[in-house]
C-alpha cells in the first residue's frame, strides 16, 4: 500500500506487492528521474512512484513521467545517467522490444548515475501477446541481469542494481515476472534519503559517450572486461547462494523458482542441496562450476526459456555432471512454473512417482462448474459503440479487413461485433495496414487507442501519407491508458504526479502530418460514427476519424465526484422482442429475463447507445 511505500520507519516490516517493493527499492536508492510506459504486469511501479513522488516531494524528490513509449522512457533514463543521476524505466517484457534499439547502444556507453530498467515478463500470457525471456535481451546486448526470488529480495536486489551500476558502469535489467510483481509478501523497510534534484553542470564525454564507430570499437571489449569483472564479483554476490543438502544430486533454481523448488522438496522428502541464482547475466561461472564438482546429475528449475540450462549444460560437461531442465523433458518449456510443475521435474530427478495430470484434472473438474466470464468490453464501453458502427458499416458495404491494436479494444475480437481482425503490437494497426493497402482490393478499416497513437500510431500514419497509401484509421480516444489502469499520455491535461499538462490533440497531429481526411466524431453517437466512416471510405487516401468519448469508467467517476446522477436506462412495453441489442449490440448491463431484455441498473451508466440501436424506441432512460 502506498502509506507503507512512503512510510519513514526503517527496520520495520510491511506488506507490500512485488511491485511496490521495487518502487520503495528505487526510493530508498534515491532515483532522481523515472520515467514509464505502463504495461502489464510493470504499471504499479509507474503508478507507486507517481502516488508517491508528490508525498515525498519534501523528503525525497524525483522527477517522473510517463513517456509516450518504452523506447522513449529508456532515453529519458539515460540521460539522467549521463549527467551522473540515478536513472529508472519499467516496462512489460514487449517493451523491451521497443526499447531494444537504446538498450543496446547504451550498454556500450556504460552507465554514470546508476541505470535500472525493469523488464517485466509474463509467463503464461495472462495479459500478453507472447511469453518472451527478456534474459535473452541482457546476453545479446552484454546487460547484466537480475532476478529476484521474493517481494523483499526485489525491493533489496532494485537497490543493489544502482549500486553495481555505478560500480561496474553498466545499465542493469531487472528481471520481474507476473507472479512476483502481483504477489505481496513482507518487506523489511530501509532508509528513505533526504535529497533534493540538484542540477549539475554537464560534463562532455564523447569518447564513450557518442558511439560511432570508431568509439564504438574501442568499447565492445571494454563492455566484455567489465561484464568479466561483475562475473567475478557475482561469484560471491549475497544473492546467489547455496543450500548444502544430501546426495550426489542438486537443483540449480532461478529467481521464484527457487521458491517453487524448495516447496516442492518439502513435499516430496527431499534434501538436495540447491544453488540459488539471481544473476541471470553474467552467470557466476566459479560458484556454478564448484557447485556442479560435488555432483552427478542436476535440475535446472526457471522461467520462460532454458537460459541458464543451456549455458550449464556446456559447465557440466567439463564434469560428466549429467543435466536436465527444459531441454529433456523433466520441465516443461512453455507457460508459468509452479509449485506441483517442479514436483513433477524433481520427482522425476529422484526416481519417485508424482502424477501432476492428476491435480490437473482436478482442476479441469472445477473449471467445469465455474460460470463461463470470456473477457468483455465493459458496460457502456465507448469502443462498444464504435466497433458496433464498423460492423454495421461492413455488414452493408462487403468484407473489409480490420486491423487492431493492442488496448481494451481488443477485446472488439468478440463476436458479434468482430471488430479486430489483427492485432500484432503497440501501432501495428496502421502499421500493418500500409501493407494491406498495396495488396488488398478490399476497404480497411484500422482501429487504435489514443495512447497507443501516441506510442507508435504515429510513424505508420507519416508513413501512410507519404507513400499515398489508403485506409480508415479510427483512433478510439478514451482519453486515457484504459487497459493498465488508467494512466495518462500526451493527449489528456494531467503528467506524472498529478500536474497539470497541455494535452496535444490527436486531429491536430493528424492533420499536421498532411492526413487530408480527418473527422472528429462522438463515439456514442453512431449515426455521426457510420455517416462519418462512408465518408472516410470514399476517400481517396488515409483517413482518420478520432471517435472521443471517456472510459466508461473515468465518466462514471468523474460524474459520481461531481455530485452527478447516473440515469439508467430502462426497456419499455414498446418492446418487440427483436433481440437486437442483446445478440447484435451486446452490452453486458442488459440480460434476458423471462425471454424479454432487460437493463441492469447497477450496471448501466446511462451512455443510451442502446436506445439509438433499438429500432422500436422501446428503450428510454429510466424515470
Ligand atoms: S476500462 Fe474503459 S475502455 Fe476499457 S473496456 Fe472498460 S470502459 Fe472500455
Ligand atoms: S432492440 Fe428494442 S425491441 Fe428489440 S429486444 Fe431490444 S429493446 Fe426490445
Amino acid at each position: 500500500m502506498l502509506k507503507d511505500v512512503i512510510l519513514d520507519a526503517p527496520g520495520k516490516k510491511v506488506f507490500l506487492l512485488g511491485n511496490e517493493a521495487i518502487a520503495r527499492g528505487a526510493i530508498e536508492a534515491g532515483i532522481d528521474v523515472f520515467s514509464a510506459y505502463p504495461g502489464t504486469p510493470s504499471s504499479e511501479i509507474t503508478d507507486t512512484l507517481n502516488a508517491a513522488c508528490s508525498y515525498l516531494r519534501d523528503r525525497m524528490e524525483y522527477r517522473m513521467e510517463y513517456a509516450v513509449n518504452e523506447k522513449v522512457a529508456f532515453e529519458v533514463a539515460i540521460g539522467a545517467s549521463l549527467a551522473g543521476k540515478r536513472g529508472m524505466t519499467a516496462m512489460k517484457h514487449v517493451g523491451l522490444n521497443v526499447a531494444a534499439d537504446p538498450l543496446f547502444s547504451f550498454a556500450y556507453v556504460g552507465a554514470r548515475g546508476g541505470f535500472v530498467c525493469v523488464s517485466a515478463d509474463d509467463p503464461s500470457m495472462h495479459s500478453s501477446q507472447n511469453e518472451q525471456d527478456n534474459r535473452w535481451y541482457g546476453i545479446a546486448a552484454k546487460v547484466p541481469v537480475v532476478e529476484p526470488s521474493s517481494v523483499n529480495e526485489a525491493k533489496e536486489i532494485t537497490k543493489d542494481a544502482f549500486e553495481l551500476s555505478e560500480k561496474f558502469s553498466l545499465p542493469f535489467i531487472l528481471r520481474s515476472y507476473t507472479r512476483l510483481s502481483h504477489s505481496s509478501g513482507v518487506v523489511e523497510l530501509g532508509e528513505i534519503p533526504y535529497k533534493k534534484i540538484e542540477k549539475v553542470e554537464w560534463e562532455r564525454h564523447p569518447e564513450t559517450d557518442v558511439v560511432l564507430p570508431a568509439h564504438a570499437r574501442r568499447l565492445k571489449p571494454k563492455l566484455q572486461e567489465k561484464m568479466k569483472k561483475l562475473e567475478d564479483y557475482f561469484n560471491g554476490w549475497k544473492y546467489n547462494w547455496v543450500d548444502e543438502g544430501d546426495g550426489k544430486k542438486g537443483l540449480i533454481a532461478c529467481g521464484m523458482s527457487y521458491n517453487y523448488a524448495k516447496e516442492a522438496m518439502e513435499y516430496l522428502g527431499l534434501e538436495y542441496p540447491v544453488l540459488k541464482l539471481s544473476s541471470m547475466n553474467p552467470l557466476p561461472r566459479k560458484l556454478i562450476t564448484d557447485f556442479l564438482a560435488n555432483l552427478d546429475e542436476v535440475l535446472v528449475v526457471e522461467e520462460v526459456d532454458p537460459v541458464v540450462e543451456m549455458q550449464v549444460r556446456v559447465m557440466a560437461a567439463e564434469f560428466g555432471v549429467r543435466v536436465h531442465g527444459k531441454m529433456d523433458g523433466y520441465l516443461p518449456e512453455n507457460y508459468e512454473y509452479n509449485v506441483s510443475v517442479v514436483q513433477e521435474g524433481i520427482a522425476r530427478l529422484a526416481g519417485k512417482d508424482f502424477d501432476y495430470s492428476r491435480y490437473l484434472s482436478a482442476a479441469t473438474e472445477l473449471v467445469k462448474i465455474a460460470p463461463p466470464r470470456p473477457p468483455v468490453l465493459c458496460p457502456g464501453c465507448p469502443h462498444t459503440a464504435v466497433f458496433y458502427a464498423i460492423r454495421k458499416v461492413v455488414n452493408e458495404t462487403g468484407r473489409a479487413a480490420l486491423p487492431s491494436d493492442i488496448g481494451c479494444y481488443t477485446l472488439g475480437i468478440n463476436k458479434p461485433l468482430e471488430g479486430v481482425d489483427i492485432t500484432i503490437c503497440m501501432g501495428a494497426s496502421a502499421g500493418s495496414s500500409n501493407g494491406l493497402s498495396y495488396v488488398l482490393s478490399n476497404p480497411i478499416i484500422a482501429t487504435i487507442g489514443d495512447s497507443t497513437f501516441f506510442h507508435t500510431g504515429i510513424p505508420p500514419l507519416i508513413n501512410a501519407v507519404y507513400n499515398g497509401n489508403k485506409f480508415v484509421l479510427v483512433v478510439l480516444d478514451n482519453s486515457t491508458t484504459g487497459m493498465t489502469g488508467h494512466q495518462p499520455h500526451p493527449g489528456v491535461d494531467v503528467k506524472g504526479c498529478g500536474e497539470k499538462a497541455d494535452s496535444i490533440r490527436i486531429e491536430d497531429v493528424c492533420r499536421a502530418l498532411g492526413v487530408k481526411f480527418v473527422e472528429v466524431v462522438h463515439s456514442y453517437n453512431l449515426r455521426a460514427v457510420e455517416d462519418s466512416l462512408k465518408r472516410a471510405l470514399n476517400h481517396d487516401g488515409v483517413a482518420v476519424i478520432v471517435a472521443k468519448q471517456p472510459c466508461a469508467i473515468l465518466w462514471t467517476r468523474e460524474r459520481k465526484r461531481k455530485g452527478i446522477k447516473i440515469r439508467s436506462f430502462e426497456i419499455t412495453d414498446d418492446c418487440r422482442e427483436c433481440m437486437k441489442c442483446v445478440n447484435e449490440f451486446t452490452c453486458p448491463a442488459i440480460y434476458i429475463q423471462e425471454g424479454k431484455p432487460e437493463i441492469d441498473p447497477a450496471l448501466c451508466v446511462g451512455c443510451g447507445v442502446c436506445a439509438s440501436v433499438c429500432p422500436y424506441r422501446a428503450v428510454r432512460a429510466a424515470r
